[in-house]
């Protein structure tokens, strides 16, 4: 049986790369970035005025000066006829020539056409004043293919006066829950029944990851209906992730189905707890199947150690550094297999951040997630873990 890392390698390596997209720059945030974006012209583009107040030459030492007229922000650059003069400036305006310092206007005393410096104003070449490319210059690479796109990279891609830019297409997701016992919530329910509830958790996570085309469906455990759904899911999107039906039960036709499907499997049965019966497979047209095993707490863990990946690859984004974490308490790892333990994070009296065990009582026990931001990858047992010991964590 492969390892977690090993199926999350294999993902990698198998899912195909989604096409790109030119979005413009409202519909940029959360999107993967698909060019370099390259600075067109120096930032700040000429040197610029950061205080409102006055410009003046500091060569001549002088501490009074007649204001020969205003520079704007967005006004073309004037030019300082004498050093007994100065300009009013803006903030965001381009600096007159032949000045090269600006002193704000709190540090004046100004009667009619004349500004004087207040005593203690010390006159330094150029204060107040954002040189011209020191933040970057025309050519350097500001953002690179493979970034998600937040506010920041959003910005950046404006100031560097693109309306669009190209990203990642949106997988087009379907979210399929199976199992005969399952009702929909709001319906009527019998006592050996229960309502159906990871198709709801799973929308709400990818939600929350920036996915919107998503669908939503429910099969029951009979092969010609699976068969006949799943094809028509899989004409109409990229990504299908199933929850239940993997393990090895009489009525678990999932893999098989799949199977028939011409989906190939990459990998089924992970070395994990929860979630062993994990299922992973690509098909014709660069489809990709998720098979996450029915269990609540299964099905969360492990859209969120596989499923998210494979999702990031599909869309291009650049693997980005995993997160560690110092446990709170020493914790006994069992089973011979990786251990995924839903832990709270808690701060201590300086602000350390380290993870709290929430053990839940099995995999079908979700009202254990309450509380909790998400797990921890523990190596496998048996095995005492001391407390501080610095292990993966991976968010809700
Ligand atoms: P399975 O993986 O189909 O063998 O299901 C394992 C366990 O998870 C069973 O107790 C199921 O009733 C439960 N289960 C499966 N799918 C869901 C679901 N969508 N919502 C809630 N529980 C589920
Ligand atoms: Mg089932």
């Amino acid at each position: 049986m492969i390892s977690p890392a090993e199926a999350e390698t294999a993902i990698r390596a198998s899912v195909p790369l989604l096409e790109a997209e030119s979005r413009t720059l409202v519909a940029l945030n959360g999107a993967v970035l698909r060019e370099p974006i390259l600075a067109t012209r120096d930032q700040p583009p000429f040197d610029r005025v950061t205080m409102d107040g006055i410009a003046f030459s500091s060569a001549a030492g002088r501490r009074e000066f007649r204001i020969a007229g205003t520079q704007a922000a967005g006004t073309r650059q004037m030019v300082l006829a004498s050093p007994e003069a100065c300009f009013e400036v803006m903030t965001g305006a381009v600096v007159p020539k032949g000045c090269d310092c600006v002193v704000p206007v709190e540090k004046l005393s100004l009667q009619n056409d004349t500004a004087r410096l207040l005593d203690d104003v010390a006159v330094t070449v150029g204060m107040n004043i954002h040189t011209r490319g020191l933040d970057c210059r025309a050519g350097t690479a500001l953002l690179d293919p493979g970034v998600r796109l937040g506010p920041p990279e959003v910005a950046i891609i404006a100031a560097a006066g693109l309306a669009h830019a190209q990203v990642s297409r949106s997988p087009r997701i379907s979210v399929i829950s199976t199992g005969d016992e399952l009702i929909e919530p709001g319906d009527p329910i019998s006592d050996y029944q229960i309502y159906r509830s990871n198709a709801f958790g799973v929308l709400a996570a990818l939600q929350r990851q920036g996915h919107l085309q998503l669908a939503e469906d429910h099969l029951p455990d009979d092969p010609d209906t699976l068969r006949t759904r799943l094809r028509s899911h899989l004409d109409t999107h990229d990504v299908l992730i199933l929850s239940g039906g993997v393990s090895m039960g009489k009525f678990d036709y999932v893999p098989q189905i799949l199977g028939e499907l011409d989906i190939a499997v990459v990998f089924h049965n992970v070395a994990q707890r929860p979630g062993k019966p994990m299922w992973f497979g690509v098909g014709p047209r660069g489809r990709t199947v998720y098979a996450l095993p029915g269990n609540p707490v299964s099905t969360l863990v492990c859209l969120t150690r596989y499923v998210y990946p494979g999702l990031a690859a599909a869309m291009g984004e650049s693997p980005t550094a995993r997160q560690m974490i110092a446990l709170a308490e020493p914790f006994d790892v069992k089973p011979a297999l990786t251990v995924f333990l839903p832990v709270k994070l808690v701060a201590d009296a300086s602000g350390n951040v380290s993870a709290q065990p929430r053990p839940t009582r099995g995999s079908g026990d979700f009202t254990s997630l309450l509380g909790t931001d998400g797990f921890v990858e523990l190596p496998p047992g048996p095995v005492t873990l001391a407390h501080g010991t610095i292990v993966p964590f991976y968010r809700w």
